[in-house]
Order: C-alpha cells, then structure tokens, then sequence
C-alpha cells in the first residue's frame, strides 16, 4: 500500500477530471434527476485510484455507513469485468478476439443506493457519472445516450485507467470490500486512506477478481467526433 500523499496529486486531478466530464457531458443528462436510479446497478466497476478518492473524501461516519452496505451485498451475482477500458482498446487494434462478460441489470440495484438516492454521490465513480440519458429511462427501459455521449464516456474513461496505470480496476463491491479488508479504507491512525497498487494487490485479492490497469494504446475517438474530443482531450492534460 501507499500512503495517501504520494497519490494526493492523483486524486486531485481526478476530481478535476470528474469536474471536465460534469461540464462536457451535462448536456446528455437531461432526464437524470435526483431520486432516478434506474442506472444505479451492483454492476458499476471503478480503477483502484477512484475507490482510494471515495475513501479519502468520505469522513468517517460515512466509510461507517459505506463499509457496513458493501458488507451487507458481498455474496450476491454482479458484473466482473475481463478487460478494462484500454484492454478492450489494446484488444481492438490488435484485432483479438474480446473476452465474453455476462452482466445483467437484474442481479440487482447497487449496495450504496439509499432511498433511491446514492449515498456517496460528490465522490462516485465515472462508470456511475457516464450514466446519462436525454429521455427516462424509466420509461424508455433504456439510456438515451447520442454516439458523442458515448465517444466522451470511452475517452473519459481511458484517460482515468491511464492515470492509474500502477493500479487495477474491477467491480465497485468487490473493490470497495478489498480496501476495507486490505485496511486501506482507513489507514494507521484512523484517518490516512491508503492506495492499492496492482503489485500490492495479490496480497489480497484471493479470488482473482480484478484486472491491471493500462496505459492508453489509442483513443477510441471516431473520425466524426473528433473535432469536440480532441480538445476535451488537450483540456484533460492540462487538468494535473
Ligand atoms: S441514466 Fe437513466 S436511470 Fe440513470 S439517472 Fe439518468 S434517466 Fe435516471
Ligand atoms: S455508487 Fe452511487 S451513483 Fe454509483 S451506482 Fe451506486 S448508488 Fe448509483
């Protein structure tokens, strides 16, 4: 593990991060509003750096709150992603074959949904934030997410794994239940979160469930949207 100021520039560009994708990708959100949580599933996967962020903003009486939900939902089906982001990009351009995953909605709703409202929402992750849709999903039974949206959400997406490149990602509860075993969520003292690492991972990891994050092999940028994503991107590596 290591501690928290070795990582605290990560973490503050990460928020600055989340802040460009709430001003670029806002626009798409139109029918998401408070109490709608149809997107809230156990399935949200997060990088090692994102679950390290929730457990260094949260103070303690909600990692209480947050450790006492993901050990209540650690037995249930959720989604275990094969690849992350950039494996799947590294993957197409080499043109392997993409490993199947089975993920579906009904395994049910995420441990940290509250009232129909998330209970660490300042702090979620962008698999959670990249949930958008300009008509209710309530009613349509499905996101309505234009291809930019979707453009953004992948570059996004990648930009976040590359940051992590010593960490790995995986399913929220698996991650978040890793971290408090590992006792990274509140670190010596009380009051340090502590990092992950991938090569510190295997200590704890018993059920190989997580992933290495990678650097970024290409953008997943199509020709057409190139012309909004690139300067989303320049504005990125201007955010640490
Ligand atoms: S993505 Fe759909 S379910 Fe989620 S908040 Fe928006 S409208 Fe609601
Ligand atoms: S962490 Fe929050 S926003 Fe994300 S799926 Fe869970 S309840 Fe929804």
């Amino acid at each position: 593990m290591t501690n928290l100021p070795s990582v605290f520039l990560g973490l503050n560009t990460l928020e600055r991060v989340y802040g460009i994708f709430q001003r670029k990708t806002g626009q798409f959100a139109a029918a998401c509003q408070k109490g709608c949580s149809h997107c809230c599933t156990c399935n949200v996967t997060l990088t090692s750096l994102e679950a390290a962020f929730i457990f260094a903003r949260l103070d303690q009486a909600g990692i209480e709150a947050l450790e006492k939900r993901i050990s209540a939902a650690k037995d249930g089906p959720r989604f275990r992603p094969a690849l992350t982001t950039n494996g799947f990009a590294a993957a197409c351009m080499s043109q392997d074959k993409v490993p199947e995953e089975e993920n579906d909605p009904s395994w049910g709703p995420c441990p940290l949904l509250e009232n129909g409202m998330c209970s660490i929402y300042p702090v979620r992750p962008l698999g959670c934030r990249n949930m958008v849709s300009k008509s209710s999903c309530g009613k349509t039974g499905y996101a309505d997410m234009p291809p930019m949206a979707l453009t953004l959400n992948n570059l996004f997406l990648q930009y976040v794994e590359g940051m992590d490149t010593c960490g790995f990602s995986g399913n929220l509860t698996d991650m978040l239940d890793l971290y408090i075993t590992a006792g990274a969520a509140v670190g010596p003292g009380g009051s340090a979160p502590l990092y992950l690492s991938f090569e510190k991972l295997q200590d704890f990891d018993k059920k190989g469930v997580f992933i290495g994050n990678r650097p970024v092999p290409a953008w997943m940028i199509p020709p057409e949207h190139r012309d909004v994503a690139v300067p989303v991107l320049k504005e990125l590596n201007t955010a640490g």
